[in-house]
């Protein structure tokens, strides 16, 4: 009994901790129905790789590569950005790289959120060094009062105010990537 009253509290903190729903499950689906169409219609015969950042990316990689009716390929990459007090310092380390070279491939980005913008402006400035035919950059979400490099994704989902989000891939210590939709933290729980 005790065991199930101690359960009960940490799913109420949990739910708690969702303070209101942002973007839908719906508006998201929507969107990258929208998206995935745009970049199919793109494509040009040179090959395309999706390269997604994890982890945040995973659900919306998954969404959005189902949602182009093309050939690609798909990618992954682990990027560490190196924190001082509550925003990035903008030194990016790959932590894990993609598994193929890209030299003259048309590479997108999938990418979960942009904030400062730091990570995928050095990701970015990494992969080019790899001489890809192109290079765009997706992104899910945009905080743009946030940015503090100069650095824009070619497409974002949906622009948001600079508040903590959760869900659909994005998580609170490891929490939350599991939500269908995107929703605020709510950081007073
Ligand atoms: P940037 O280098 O643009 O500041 O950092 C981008 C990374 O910070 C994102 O890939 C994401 O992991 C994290 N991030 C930025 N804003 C949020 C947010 O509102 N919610 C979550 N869960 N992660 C965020």
């Amino acid at each position: 009994m005790g065991t199930l009253m101690t359960n009960q509290t940490l799913i109420e903190n949990y739910q708690k901790r969702i303070k209101r729903i942002v973007i839908t499950e719906e508006e998201i689906k929507e969107a990258i129905k929208k998206v995935g169409a745009e970049i199919a219609k793109s494509y040009t015969g040179r090959p395309l790789l999706l390269v997604s950042v994890l982890k945040g990316a995973f659900v919306f990689m998954a969404d959005l590569s189902r949602a182009i009716n093309a050939p690609c390929e798909i990618a992954f990459m682990c990027a560490k950005s190196y924190f001082s007090g509550t925003s990035s310092s903008g030194e990016v380390n790959i932590i894990m790289d993609i598994d193929r070279d890209i030299k003259d491939l048309d590479v997108i980005i999938v990418e979960d959120i942009v904030d400062t913008g730091r990570t995928l402006k050095r990701i970015c400035e990494i992969l080019k060094e790899r001489k890809p035919h192109s290079l765009r950059v997706v992104s899910l979400l945009d905080k743009p009062d946030r940015r503090v490099v100069d650095f824009n994704p070619d497409i974002s989902l949906f622009t948001i105010p600079d508040f903590f989000v959760i869900g659909y891939g994005l998580d609170c210590a490891e929490q939350y990537r599991n939500l269908p939709y995107i929703a605020e933290y709510n950081q007073e729980v």
